[in-house]
């Protein structure tokens, strides 16, 4: 399956109740050979005007943690949890979630990044459950062969400059996170999961 293949998937989504009230579904974008995928929440107002991932004022800030690490966003890949905006940006109730996520996995199968960094609770929920993010942000985990690195959500760092600065230092971790990762690849886990190995 490729990309284009799921983006049509997507498109034509009736799985959960949001296609009704959704302008356009996101499926996400960037290179599908991204060794870094960023996997957020879901499409807010602005994404669902434009059936783009992160382009209102969190996106900014992001493409601003991007420069930090001398990329652009064509160079890793941007997606969600959920691909259809909620009514009023309400949470996505668990079945919405439940529905849409075998699309993330199967853009996650494609692209093989090297490195998830989650963005927000939510994205840290799907793939290391019950950890608590102010606990384990800017550390790196392996799960299986999968590396994952949990940052805050970028749009609650617009407003609150302390949490600003951290979001800032954690994805300046990322190209020694890519370094280190090589190295334990080269070691096979037993364990399912390594916690806090950064
Ligand atoms: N917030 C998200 O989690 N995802 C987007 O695409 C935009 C804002």
């Amino acid at each position: 399956m490729t990309q284009e293949e799921i983006n049509q998937e997507i498109q034509n989504c009736k799985k959960c109740s949001l296609y009704k009230t959704r302008a356009h579904p996101v499926p996400g974008e960037g290179n599908p050979k991204a060794e870094i995928m960023f996997i957020g929440e879901g499409p807010g107002k602005n994404e669902d005007l434009q059936g783009r991932p992160f382009v209102g004022a969190a996106g900014k800030f992001l493409e601003e943690l991007l420069t930090l690490i001398n990329l652009k966003r064509k160079d890793v890949f941007i997606s969600n949890v959920i691909k259809c905006r909620t009514p009023g940006n309400r949470d996505p109730h668990p079945e919405e979630i439940e529905s849409c996520l075998p699309y993330l996995k199967k853009q996650i199968n494609i692209i093989k990044p090297k490195l998830i960094v989650t963005l927000g609770r939510y994205s840290l929920g799907e793939f290391l459950k019950g950890a608590s993010i102010s606990k384990v942000h800017g550390k790196l985990f392996r799960k299986g062969n999968q590396f994952y690195f949990p940052s805050y959500h970028p749009a609650v760092g617009i407003y609150r400059n302390n949490l600003k600065k951290t979001i800032k230092e954690d994805i300046k971790k990322i190209p020694k996170v890519l370094e280190t990762i090589d190295k334990l690849k080269e070691e096979k886990s037993d364990t399912n999961e390594q916690l806090g190995i950064f």
